[in-house]
């Protein structure tokens, strides 16, 4: 099951994905192939409608492919059944979105100890857990507040902080400061930046903030449906 490169945690081979059916399909991935290694934060900046989107939820197994596979830490999942793709999601991946998607009638607390008791963690772990992610975060003075409480800024730090909240090996980020102005953008993405190294996780970033890209590791755009390094 370990096969090539046991410090590669996504690799992404020969995958294609198309919408649509007969004369309206759209081939959004072609081909494409692409690999992280252990520790690698790496920027994905493309025009909208290029596939952002459509490779962040490949990757993190959210959606299938057409053809090829994805690998986390080396295992295939181009022939998982739905449930041993979900189990190795919850294991091994973080997902933060543009828009925090944090339940809204739990607190912020609440939303970092639900991950962790879905997974079989007991309630007093989560909560300790959780209390140091939001102190991480920078936000543990608002655990008791919910969503609609929090500023963006720190929706957006709560939704890192769970996303984060079972230790995965991969974090992925669609556009997670896209909807912040440049001030609050800067700083969310300066704590994301201190718990990627820190924990040596691995992540792929989606941003259209050159400056943001500029303090990962590398960069990466998407290109007739092909992801292509354009570290400069
Ligand atoms: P990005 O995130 O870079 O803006 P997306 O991955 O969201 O790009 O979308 C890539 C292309 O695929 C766009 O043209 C979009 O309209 C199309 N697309 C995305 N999701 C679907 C879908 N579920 N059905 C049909 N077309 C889709
Ligand atoms: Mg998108």
């Amino acid at each position: 099951m370990n096969n090539h490169g046991g410090d590669i945690v996504l690799n992404i081979s020969a995958l294609e994905r198309t919408y649509g059916e007969g004369e309206h399909t759209l081939t959004v991935l072609q081909d494409a192939n692409f690999q992280i290694q252990k520790g690698e934060m790496v920027a994905l900046v493309a025009p909208s409608g290029t596939g952002k989107s459509t490779l962040l939820h490949s990757a993190g197994l959210l959606e299938r492919p057409d053809k090829g596979d994805v690998l986390i830490n080396g295992h295939s999942t181009a022939k998982m059944d739905d449930k041993s793709r979900t189990a190795l999601r919850r294991t091994t991946i973080g997902f933060v979105y543009q828009f925090h998607h944090l339940l809204p009638e739990f607190t912020a607390e609440e939303n970092l100890m639900i991950p962790q008791m879905v997974r079989g963690r007991d309630k007093e772990t989560s909560r300790k857990r959780a209390s140091e992610l939001l102190e991480y975060m920078k936000i543990a003075p608002r655990a008791k507040h919910r969503p609609s409480e929090l500023s963006g800024g720190e929706q957006q730090r709560v939704a890192i902080a769970r996303a984060v909240a079972n230790a995965p090996s991969l974090l992925l980020a669609d556009e997670p400061t896209g909807n912040l102005d440049p001030e609050t953008s800067a700083h969310v993405f300066d704590t994301l930046n201190v718990l990627v190294r820190q924990t040596g996780l691995s992540a792929l970033i989606a941003t259209h903030n050159h400056e943001l890209a500029a303090q990962m590791d590398r960069t990466v755009t998407l290109d007739s449906g092909q992801v292509v390094d354009i570290t400069k």
